[in-house]
């Protein structure tokens, strides 16, 4: 019965999803809701006022497919960053970026083994990514390996069958593989790298089933970090290397057939050369910043932050239908959360079947490979656009000065945020508040429980500054129609860690008060389907006039935010919500 009721719900939702345009094309006419076909397409100038209308003209700009899910370090990100620099322009922001730009460059670069990899099993040589494949384990992997080789047993059986720890230090262990249909998650890299912390390497005969897809993957390194300000430092404690190899080598450490081996037998020599460069992105990674100065001639030395990312997470590599992934997303992925294949059950497998094929006798497959990102983040960057646009019009002007910021790499960890507030372009002490949205235009009851249209997500507004958590509230009375906030993911220890997971933590890292906002989780969160006529178009301009409104509320006190709770002692440490 649930499930026929799943089904019937998918259908409806789906067909109705159907009319609606697809995110090609010019910006329909203001006025188009959620669910409705926009009849007139027409790219519309936008006005001073927080509208719809203006809000859905830039964010079909802002999320088209042109923009190739924007990822950091893209060109896609380039082109979306370009457009919010231009954006900016015209409204009038003062650049606040490097050298009397709106670009704050960071120094976003890929670990990638260098061209000197290369390992030997009793001095005859092995070719890397034929015979072996490594992986990056991080800063406290070594970058030479010289040891002998001791066998572990098979991983993905029984653990108490495989080597004692204490057997293994300074040498290099390796592990048959079970099939990886026997391959639990309790064998994953980094439980077997925690478990065998005190070896030299771990080598596991899996390289035959690796595809080479995978393979492509781990060669050019999928680790986008920071350069490093300093050298690593010596602290980082150091974990073996991690490698796979072919049954073939396995034999020869051995001098025979692994399957024959006994725990604890010992091979050959290894040895293994793996050596890590930081290589810099293709393209640019930038945050964007801009100023709208204060109207008060002391408080304008001062400035309330509103943040948001501009970067998403590119494109996926293979096309996919769209309307499978929509369907599929919505039976068997609620709020974004992703099960694991053995989640899916029978009858959600015929639940998907379903409705699937009713949404094929609509019309034929549709392939997609853009993560648009309409509501992550571009909703929020299509907000700070808004925001300048109202405040620059405004009379008068906010008391303190407003510094809008774009962050880049948020989804690669929130770095342009780490790198901004390290590296501030204005003073540090000077950032009264930092205001962070990211997803504020969904958060209807379709896309996750509770939601509707007063639906907001409130995480960190008290967790330094008690005012901070007062003006949020008071603010909120005044709205013509308030929201009514939910704080659940505010709670410390909560799973969801979204205190820590997006840019504001950067600043409260530092004592800077901070507030979230967001309509939560969906479907279509970091899928292809994550497109704007999606979005919920009279919610989010409710949520992007309540901003603006507290923005104004906190530029124009009389005095900075008191900070009454303890600061982080240690910005560098882990955040902890
Ligand atoms: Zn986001």
């Amino acid at each position: 019965m649930a499930v026929r009721i799943v089904s019937a719900v998918a259908v409806l939702w789906l067909v109705a999803a159907c009319r609606q345009s697809g995110s090609e094309g010019p910006a329909p006419a203001a006025g188009a809701t959620r669910g409705e076909l926009p009849l007139k397409y027409a790219a519309q100038p936008t006005s001073a006022g927080i509208t719809e209308g203006n809000l859905m003209s830039r964010l079909y700009v802002f999320a088209d497919d042109s923009m190739q899910g924007r990822a950091a370090g893209t060109i896609g990100n380039v082109k979306g960053t370009d457009y919010i620099a231009a954006q900016a322009r015209q409204i009038g922001l003062r650049p606040s970026g490097d050298g009397g730009t709106y670009f704050q460059t960071i120094p976003l670069v890929r670990r990638q083994f260098d061209a000197s990899l290369a390992a030997a099993v009793d001095g005859a040589p092995l070719t890397p990514w034929r015979d072996f494949a490594i992986r990056d384990q991080g800063p406290g992997a070594p970058a030479d390996v010289h040891a002998t080789a001791v066998y572990g047993g098979t991983l993905g059986r029984d653990s108490s069958a495989l080597i004692a720890p204490d057997r293994t230090v300074g040498k290099v262990v390796v592990f048959t593989a079970a099939p990886p249909d026997q391959w639990p998650g309790a064998f994953s890299r980094a439980g077997v790298t925690s478990r065998y912390a005190g070896a030299a390497a771990l080598m596991v005969t899996r390289l035959d089933d690796i595809p080479q897809g995978l393979l492509d993957v781990f060669k050019t390194g999928s680790s986008l970090t920071l350069k490093p300000d300093v050298p690593a430092s010596s602290s980082v404690a150091a974990v073996p290397a991690y490698l796979y190899v072919t049954t073939a080598v396995a034999t020869r450490i051995f001098h025979g057939s692994p399957d024959a081996l006994s725990i604890g037998a010992t091979g050959g020599m290894v040895t293994l050369r793996a050596s890590v460069e930081d290589r810099p992105t293709p393209y640019p990674a930038r945050n964007v910043i801009g100023i709208l100065p204060g109207s008060d001639p002391t408080l304008a030395g001062e400035f309330v932050v509103i943040g948001a990312h501009n970067d998403h997470i590119g494109m996926i590599d293979h096309p996919v239908d769209h309307d499978s992934v929509l369907v599929f997303n919505r039976i068997a992925r609620r709020e974004g959360v992703e099960g694991p294949p053995d989640s899916i059950t029978p009858a959600i497998a015929a639940a998907y079947a379903a409705a699937r094929d009713s949404v094929r006798r609509l019309r034929s497959p549709r392939p997609d490979s853009v993560n648009n990102g309409a509501d992550d983040d571009g909703t929020g960057s299509v907000a700070l656009l808004e925001i300048a646009q109202a405040l620059a019009a405004a009379h008068p002007r906010p008391k303190r000065s407003i510094l809008f910021i774009w962050h880049t790499g948020e989804e690669l960890g929130t770095l342009g945020s780490d790198w901004f507030t390290d590296h501030p372009t204005v003073a540090r002490d000077s950032l009264v508040t930092e205001l962070n949205i990211d997803m504020i235009g969904r958060g209807d009851s379709a896309d996750l429980p509770g939601g509707g249209p007063r639906y907001l997500e409130v995480i960190g507004a008290r967790r330094l500054s008690t005012e901070l958590g007062d003006s949020v509230e008071s603010v909120n009375k005044r709205q013509p129609m308030p929201f009514a906030f939910n704080y659940q993911f505010d709670a410390d220890g909560d799973p969801h860690q979204y205190y820590c997971r997006s840019d504001h933590w950067e600043y409260a890292r530092y004592g800077i008060p901070i507030a979230f906002f967001s309509t939560g989780g969906h479907p279509d969160y970091h899928q292809i389907t994550d497109e704007p006529q999606l979005i919920d178009y009279a919610h989010y301009a409710r949520v992007v006039r309540y901003v603006r409104d507290l923005a104004v509320a906190v530029a124009n006190m009389s005095h900075r935010p008191v900070v009454d709770h303890a600061k982080p002692r240690d910005p560098h440490a882990a955040c902890v919500q």
